[in-house]
């Protein structure tokens, strides 16, 4: 793909401080955009801001935790102010909180759905009437290949990702009419934090189940996130892309 097709759009991606929102926000800098990058932890999403800065690109770094919709309307007036547009959104963040169902607690649930799925909700919301008068914009949530076919232990978190691919059709389909498009990215088995915490016999047993034989990395989902934002991927919408070695198909 040729480089610099985001140049001057403006980019919010959520869990920007580690794993594959620190990789989609470098590589959306990369490819031209301002990218405001954020997370609870100001110092950890700062650090990620200052690196994509050195590089020759811009970003700026927001804290804010996106379960709550009102503190996400603050950051939207926030970078409306600061770089005057918000192109796209990536409702990238997200927590798990395992457990067997028998032994999940509500507040674990409630945890989980609430980071996941409602925050995602909550900046879709935050940018829509802006998306909507400027009649584009481009909305991707990160989901899993756990919300398409499901996962022991994680009835919370597979709730939440299986709903997001729901809120991706659904606003896909509103929002069509005003030049916005809505996408999902399922990713596989990715190396992160988050799959750090599996055991190393877990981690064999689930690299025996990806066709492509290796476990995917973090660049993997940003490439495909930054074509689904650019201008060629503009008659997409409502779609779900598994990104997973081929591991769910
Ligand atoms: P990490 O655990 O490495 O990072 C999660 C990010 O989300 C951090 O930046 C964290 O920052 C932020 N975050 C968590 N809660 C909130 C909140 N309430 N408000 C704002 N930011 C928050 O995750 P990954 O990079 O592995 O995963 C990113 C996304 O990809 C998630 O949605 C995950 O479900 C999905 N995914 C990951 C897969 C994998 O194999 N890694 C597979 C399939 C999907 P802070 O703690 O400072 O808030």
């Amino acid at each position: 793909m040729q480089m610099n097709t985001l140049e001057n759009k403006v980019a919010i991606v959520t869990g920007a401080s580690r794993g594959i929102g620190k990789a989609i926000s470098e590589q959306l800098g990369q490819a031209g955009a301002k990218t405001v990058c954020v997370s609870r932890s100001h110092s950890d999403v700062e650090k990620v801001a200052n690196n994509i800065n050195e590089s020759g690109a811009t970003a700026i770094a927001l804290a804010c935790d996106i379960s709550n919709g009102a503190d996400f309307s603050v950051l939207a007036k926030k970078v409306i102010e600061q770089f005057g547009a918000i192109d796209i959104l990536v409702n990238n963040a997200g927590i798990t909180k395992d457990n067997l169902i028998l032994r999940m607690s509500e507040d674990d649930w409630d945890m989980v759905i609430n980071t996941n799925l409602k925050g995602a909700f909550n900046g879709t919301k935050a940018v829509t009437r802006h998306m909507m008068k400027q009649r584009s914009g481009r909305i991707l949530n990160i989901s899993s290949v756990v919300g398409l076919i499901g996962n022991a232990g994680q009835a919370n978190y597979a709730a939440s990702k299986a709903g997001l691919i729901g809120l991706t059709k659904a606003t896909a389909k509103e929002l069509a009419s005003r030049g916005i498009t809505v996408n999902c990215v399922a990713p596989g088995y990715i190396e992160t934090d988050m799959t750090n915490q599996l055991s190393d016999k877990v981690k064999e047993t689930l690299v025996a189940q990806i066709p492509l034989g290796r476990i995917g990395n973090a660049m993997d989902i940003a490439a495909t996130v930054c074509f689904l934002a650019s201008e060629e991927a503009g008659y997409i919408t409502g779609q779900t892309f598994t990104v997973d070695g081929g591991m769910a198909m």
